[in-house]
């Protein structure tokens, strides 16, 4: 049988080096499928081997009627078919791009993926096979081209459907000759008068020709060896570039040209430009899009149900692919670029959707509080909530009373008070019997926290027991006896509340009854390990409150916490002092320690900030903040006291640095990015940031709210010189506006969400055509993921059958737990 499937494979393979013309085999390949049949039908043993060899032959039957473009496809869909008969043995399949392997494509990439197992799209799992096939099944691609192309992520057929172009040159608009204007970029439409070819002095090919249309005449000049034999005199061609001009004569110099025709593809449209590597040129990269697009694009099945489409005015999948590969105009382009964005943010929509219904089908502890124990916390408060605290209170309150899981975002301004309302959801769970945990990004901010609680909750009574609350901290540094001992009393339901590091949750802690988390976070935790830290077993699972470091945009707060629901605090306590911020050049830093030299002065103290990476700071940039801290002790501020910290102290050392710097041991603290999270020192006054373009929005905002935090007049100054456009409108935003939303909008909107969150952040999608930055689509995705899971939660509707396997994927790929 393998025979006889390989000599079908031979001619399929000479029908596309012969340029499918239907004549690789004697009487054509649909008489060739009689004989295929017979012959193979006495050795077909199995039901699916017969409907395989069925298929085929059913497709052989049909070839001669089939069009050019859809022969291309039917070929490569018969050798896909017909490899599947092939003992495995014999079929070298070609491995997958590496790019594949670790980073797969994007939800939408339809048709990019192995066909599903029968049940979920039976009738296109063997038409589609083609877009599996290599890229050497296309004519005209050889194993050279193929490796070239692999560079570009290429291997398959359906790979390059989703190659897409990152720009486009608009030739859609003929000019007539006469209007030809030097300096423009123009595409005329022209009959070949004359050509003549000279060698230039230089030992290149000239090749000059002389065009006309209506209107009038003009030269083009081509420095490509080959023009000649490519252009006829006498034919009519399309001829798109830019016009220059030679002795005051206007020329247009090395055009786009391809003969003039319904349909072009370099010239006289909207010309799609893509991503190239060496050995792929322009034109033949885009030829051979051109032609998959054809032949697949309309088939491809659609993961938009129909009904939504229609609602949303949005093409179907395959009109979009074409759209955003080889536009009509304009217009149809952008809608279909919406239209494939909204579907990458309605998969992600529908994950996020189902992981926080998921979340909420499990089993946790109701908490309920009463009014007198709500009282007897707000109660030991040295002031009033903000209205805005109280709103996110209840909120709060209301989660922790259901029988399921709490799963909230608290997101507020630095300094608006988020820690109090982690302390009353610790609260709650205290006054139940329970246990509540906190769980900080670092070691010191873990102790800063465990220092407030302790002293906040101090004149708090157990409820039951009726003494103190018991606080514990549990960091990497606590070991031995003490850490022993602080385990066991955790296992008995002694300790009340521990606070400590993520690492928390990952080693064998075991805790008595843990009924609220708090996740201190600088949005390190994306949604799958926030699913994981779900899934570590608890039963019931614990109430969940994510805090942000700092404020985040709406748009990327729907996207990496889109499994969650969301409270801000959107208004700061009471008689806080705005931050006054000076940008200025490095000429003025003498100027700026003079001004420091005085606050000093006035009893108040102040912040230097360097920019270094925290914790993976190297000895090179540690070396760096040591010696200007020498300096600046030394020569500048001579007659002060300065401290310095950085990330390669040990964290007891940092600690100690930090107590005494809050404790007014210190003037001036010379730091590293290391103070970013959260130091507390309401005496001091001026934050000063060196090299401040290297900080991003969110980062520079966080610094300034170092200070501020007392009764004084603040200063938050940046020394930079920056080197672009976008970096200045940074400084100048830190300068105009202290409103932390705004500024994480700025940022996103400047530099994107990946540094937004800086490289070290994860949790970001890895979108082709969605910008997290695009509200209205995002908001648009997440309403409608809203509507299709209130109607069909888990997507089990046939209409939702391929949607729901794109979100499966894309979770999978996502989901990283290790
Ligand atoms: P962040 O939201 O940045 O974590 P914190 O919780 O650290 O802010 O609060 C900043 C400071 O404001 C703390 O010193 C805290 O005690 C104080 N604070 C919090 N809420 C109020 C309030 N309602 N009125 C006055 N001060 C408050
Ligand atoms: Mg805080």
């Amino acid at each position: 049988m393998s025979e006889a499937v390989a000599q079908l494979r031979a001619i399929l393979h000479l029908e596309a080096r012969r340029g499918y013309r239907n004549d690789a085999v004697m009487g054509g390949l649909d008489e060739y499928a009689r004989r295929w049949h017979l012959h193979m039908a006495p050795l077909v043993n199995g039901k699916e081997t017969a409907q395989q060899v069925a298929a085929i032959v059913e497709l052989l039957s049909r070839y001669p009627d089939l069009a050019p473009a859809a022969r291309v496809n039917a070929v490569q869909t018969l050798l896909a078919m017909s490899e599947a008969l092939l003992p495995a043995t014999e079929v070298v399949r070609p491995t997958r791009s590496p790019r594949k392997s670790t980073k797969p494509a994007s939800p939408t990439s339809a048709g990019a993926k192995p066909m599903p197992s029968p049940p979920v799209t039976p009738p296109h799992a063997a038409e589609l096979a083609g877009l599996e096939a290599p890229l050497t099944s296309l004519p005209g691609i050889g194993p050279t081209l193929a490796r070239s192309l692999a560079r570009l992520g290429l291997q398959r057929v359906g790979d390059l459907l989703w190659h897409l172009p990152f720009r486009y040159n608009d030739y859609s608009h003929l000019k007539p000759i006469a209007r030809v204007r030097i300096g423009e970029e123009v595409t005329v439409q022209a009959t070949v008068r004359h050509l003549d070819t000279r060698k230039t002095s230089g030992g290149r090919t000239l090749t000059t020709v002389t065009l006309s249309d209506a209107s009038g005449s003009i030269e083009a000049t081509f420095w490509n060896p080959y023009i000649h034999r490519v252009l006829r005199v006498g034919q009519v061609y399309y001829l798109s570039g830019k016009v220059g001009s030679y002795l005051g004569k206007r020329v247009l110099e090395s055009p786009e040209v391809e003969p003039a025709g319904d349909d072009p593809i370099h010239t006289a449209r909207i010309v799609p430009v893509y991503p190239l590597t060496e050995g792929v040129s322009a034109r033949v990269l885009r030829k051979h899009i051109r032609q998959v697009v054809e032949a697949w694009a309309a088939r491809l099945p659609d993961p938009l149900p129909a009904d939504l489409r229609h609602r949303l005015g949005f093409p179907d999948l395959g009109a979009a692919l074409r759209q955003v590969h080889f536009p009509d105009d304009l217009t149809t382009l952008n809608l279909a670029r919406r239209r494939l964005a909204f579907e990458e943010l309605l998969i992600i929509q529908l994950g996020v959707l189902r992981q926080h219904r998921a979340w909420q089908s499990k089993r946790a502890q109701p908490l309920a509080l009463d009014d007198a124990q709500l009282r007897a916390f707000l109660d030991v408060l040295p002031f009033r909530l903000t209205r805005a605290q109280e709103r996110v209170l209840a909120d709060i309150r209301r989660d922790l009373q259901r029988p399921y899981p709490m799963t909230r975002l608290l997101q507020g301004d630095v300094g608006s008070g988020k820690t109090v309302i982690a302390a009353a959801a610790m609260w709650v769970a205290v006054c139940n019997g329970a246990q509540a945990a906190l769980m900080a990004p670092t070691e010191i901010l873990a102790e800063q926290h465990f220092r407030k609680f302790r002293e906040q909750l101090a004149r708090l009574l157990h409820p039951r027991r009726g003494w103190p609350l018991r606080v514990e901290l549990l960091t990497g540094s606590i070991t031995g006896k003490r850490r022993e001992e602080i385990l066991a009393a955790l296992a008995a339901g002694d300790v009340d509340i521990l606070i400590g590091t993520h690492a928390l949750i990952q080693e064998q802690v075991v805790f008595h009854n843990l009924a609220v988390v708090v996740v201190d976070e600088q949005h390190r935790f994306g949604v799958a390990q926030r699913a994981a830290l779900r899934d570590k077993g608890f039963d019931p699972v614990p109430h969940t409150l994510v805090m942000s470091a700092t404020p985040i945009p709406r748009t990327l707060a729907l996207t990496i916490y889109g499994d969650m629901d969301v409270s801000v605090i959107d208004e700061l306590p009471p008689g806080r002092q705005p931050i006054k911020t000076y940008w200025v050049k490095p000429g003025a830093r003498d100027r700026v320690y003079r001004f420091i030299a005085d606050q000093v002065q006035q009893g108040r103290q102040a912040f230097i900030i360097y920019p270094l990476v925290e914790e993976s700071e190297n000895l090179e940039d540690v070396g760096a903040a040591v010696a200007e801290h020498q300096r600046l002790q030394t020569q500048v501020f001579p007659q002060f006291k300065v401290a310095l910290l950085h990330g390669r102290l040990s964290s007891k050392e940092k600690d100690r640095i930090m107590r005494a710097f809050a404790a007014g041991q210190y003037h001036i603290l010379v730091s590293t990015a290391v103070v970013e999270v959260g130091i507390d020192v309401p005496n001091a006054t001026v934050i000063l940031i060196e090299n401040a373009e290297r900080f991003g929005l969110a980062q520079l905002h966080q610094f300034r709210g170092r200070v501020g935090r007392g009764p004084y007049p603040s200063y938050c100054i940046l020394v930079s010189d920056p080197s672009s456009d976008e970096s200045s409108e940074r400084m100048r935003a830190m300068e105009q506006t202290q409103d932390g939303f705004a500024l994480a909008e700025i940022d996103l909107r400047l530099r994107g969400p990946g540094e937004f969150f800086g490289t070290r952040q994860s949790g970001l999608p890895d979108l082709r055509l969605a910008r997290l930055s695009d509200t209205r689509l995002l908001e648009m995705a997440r309403h409608e993921a809203e509507k299709l899971l209130s109607a069909d939660p888990d997507l089990n509707h046939p209409d939702h059958r391929l949607l729901a396997r794109r979100v499966a994927e894309f979770w999978s790929r996502e989901i990283d737990l290790s």
